[in-house]
């Protein structure tokens, strides 16, 4: 019998209890270093299975580490649990319909992932069990992937330096291995502190911190012709200085989010946008100060763990739906543009409502960013993705917490955690292939080693708002 065939009868004995985990996260929606209560239920979870727990990870209260068995190899599998703001959506139906207004919503199903990498690690620490496997199985409960980039801080603080491998996966309209890229970033805050003054009585005494940030601006726009075309800069005004036009803003503050394909690459633009910046405060007399954020590395794919995991995923199968979800993912994709509906994870997927094919490994360009880049800098990493929603959905969407709130969201959950931990248990019991996937993270590297991109005195910005 191949192992995935009893991976999935151990996944599928405990299915009820996964689900109610996912749903109840679902509920909580907590947002980037709020999710107490998700990483608690998690936490418990693991407890009950016999993992050893270790809370506050790194100094964030919400990371944590879940660990089963003893010595090497360790396999880390990672899961996110938090949420977005102004996304709040029943789940189940076909039309935007807050449960409360304004407020979170699982628009990038965090939900599911955390659960599925539960339901992973559950498996291979009962197959390990059963099989008399020696080796360590560790959930990395890893927060903030949405504004805050944990992983960076964690990988930063040494607590993946023991492990093997890593294995992750992320919710999606496709079945796939290793299917997206990832940009490396900068978040940084820019601050301006002027004077306030009365705008009609004495506006030659006030000087405006509003000002500086609208010049800021400019001078950026001005800056985008002439970087590199896979770049992106992006930028939200986080404090205008208030409300009223008869004061002159002393205080303001912009946070800008510079992408690009490598981190030395940010690092030139953050440097010109550093420039702009401090000319910004020149041009209008006052004070700039600003603070790092967060960062992550570009990402770099194994091909030795992907190929391992999509012959897993051959085994496995695809996700099935019944024709009730097909129904309910037809009428998501009518809320659907014609545009969104072209914008496909591949061109063979035109036309599919519920995905039922599994992808061939590509190479996309990247267009997001992710901070499981730099778990995959620092150990041989790979990412699983299996349908748990409909063809054509975008993530961050009101449609993607319909539907990871409902049957087809679980049923893909389910499937990532078999795909995973199948993955897993071929890996642990195979040393050469380890020492492939450690080989090929070194060669991708050509002799260079990984070095943070968030600078050393920057703490997690746990507290910050
Ligand atoms: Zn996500």
């Amino acid at each position: 019998m191949h192992h995935s065939k009893r991976i999935d009868e151990i996944i599928e004995n405990k299915r009820d209890k996964f689900i109610s985990v996912s749903q109840r996260i679902w509920e909580l929606a907590e947002k980037s270093y709020e999710e107490t209560a998700s990483a608690d239920l998690l936490c418990r979870s693991l407890e009950e299975e016999g993992f050893a727990v270790e809370r506050n990870v790194a100094n964030i209260p919400t990371a944590f580490i879940g660990s089963y068995g003893s010595g090497n190899p360790v396999v880390a599998i990672l899961g996110e649990y938090d949420a977005l703001a102004g996304l709040s959506q029943e789940a189940g139906i076909a039309e935007q319909k807050p449960v409360k207004k304004n407020g979170n919503g699982h628009g990038c199903g965090h939900n599911l992932l955390g659960t599925g990498a539960l339901a992973a690690a559950v498996a291979v620490k009962d197959y390990m069990r059963e099989h008399n496997i020696t080796g360590t199985v560790r959930y990395y409960g890893c927060p903030a992937e949405e504004n805050g980039d944990a992983k960076a801080y964690m990988v930063r603080d040494g607590v993946f330096d023991d492990v093997d491998f890593s294995l992750t996966w992320h919710p999606a309209p496709a079945n796939a291995v290793s299917a997206m890229n990832a940009l490396a970033t900068y978040q940084v805050y820019f601050r301006f502190k002027g004077r306030s003054a009365h705008a009609a009585a004495a506006p030659h005494l006030g000087r405006s911190a509003l000002d500086a940030v609208e010049l800021m601006n400019v001078g950026v726009n001005y800056l985008r012709e002439h970087i590199i075309p896979q770049a992106r800069i992006h930028y939200a005004v986080t404090n205008t200085g208030g409300y009223s036009p008869n004061v002159v803003q002393s205080d303001a503050e912009v946070l800008y989010l510079i992408r690009a394909p490598k981190v030395n690459q940010v690092e030139l633009i953050y440097r010109r946008l550093v420039k702009i910046a401090e000319g910004a405060a020149h041009m209008t007399e006052t004070e700039m100060e600003l603070e790092f954020d967060s960062g992550t590395s570009d990402l770099i794919k194994n091909r030795t763990i992907d190929q391992v995991m999509l012959n897993n995923f051959h085994k496995l199968g695809i996700p099935e739906f019944t024709e009730e979800e097909i129904q309910f993912a037809k009428k998501i994709q009518a809320t659907l543009s014609k545009d969104e509906l072209n914008n496909l994870w591949h061109e063979s997927m035109k036309g599919q409502i519920l995905s039922d094919t599994i992808l061939p490994l590509t190479d996309e360009e990247a267009f997001a960013s992710t901070d499981v880049a730099d778990v995959s800098n620092v150990t041989p990493t790979s990412q699983a993705h299996a349908v748990t929603m409909a063809n054509g959905t975008s993530l961050h969407t009101w449609q993607v917490v319909a539907q990871v709130g409902s049957s087809i969201g679980q049923k893909g959950m389910l499937h990532a955690g078999k795909v995973i931990a199948s993955t897993a248990v071929e890996m642990i019991q195979d040393e050469n292939l380890i020492q492939q996937a450690k080989e090929e993270l070194t060669e991708k590297f050509g002799g260079e080693s990984y070095v943070s991109p968030i600078p050393e005195d920057v703490v997690p910005p746990v507290n910050r708002k």
